[in-house]
């Protein structure tokens, strides 16, 4: 049998405890825009030209990408399709000449341009994902209630306010990414053949 001093401070530790920053399980990167900056350590920050400066085009090309394809296809075939390009036409080029040439992941990429570059249309996205999941967690906890003893319900007429407002917010963001964002694809996008690597 526990001590009556050990039980005591079980049940104040029940009573109590504090709100400490949590995260939501599909919004887990934000540490990741804290590493960009002075010292950053991410190889395409670093050494974007391979170290040459003469591939300032396919990073060009890889931006490219990033900002017409967003969207479009997965986030993750975007990533290890500049991985591809970088590996094909910095590091391999480089390495036949005998520099040491850096390599860079699809994670490398993901990171970069999801956090370090600003993509107008992903950003958006990850809002729209993000109230979305904000608007399931309202939904689970603060809008219906029960009453445990007589099973009575309940419905919490300010938080269905709010998840409205959570809701029209949504849908303004959408219609933007449809429509502004949408449309701009291909806008700035210097090059006339980006995919023509010599
Ligand atoms: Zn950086
Ligand atoms: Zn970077």
């Amino acid at each position: 049998m526990a001590p009556p001093g050990a039980v005591a401070a079980t049940a104040e530790d029940e009573d109590e405890g504090e709100f400490v920053p949590c995260q939501f399980s599909d919004d887990e990167e934000s540490d990741e825009e804290l590493e960009h900056g002075q010292g950053c350590r991410c190889p395409l920050c670093v050494h974007g030209d391979g170290g040459t400066g003469a591939s300032h085009q396919v990073l060009q090309q890889m931006e490219d990408i990033d900002r017409n394809m967003t969207g479009k296809v997965s986030d993750k075939a975007i990533w290890q399709l500049q991985a591809n390009m970088y590996q094909k036409h910095v590091t391999e080029p480089l390495q036949r000449q005998g520099i040491k040439a850096p390599t860079v992941t699809p994670e490398d990429c993901r990171k970069h341009f999801s956090r370090h570059r600003v993509n107008s249309k992903r950003l958006v996205g990850e809002d729209i994902k993000f109230i979305n999941s904000m608007q399931k967690q309202f939904r689970r906890t603060q809008i219906l209630s029960r009453n445990t003893l007589t099973g009575e319900t309940k419905m919490n007429a300010q938080a269905i306010r709010q998840w409205t407002q959570l809701s029209k917010h949504k849908l303004d963001l959408i219609k933007y990414y449809n429509n502004t964002l949408s449309k701009n694809d291909g806008k700035g996008t210097t090059s006339a053949t980006p995919y023509a690597f010599t």
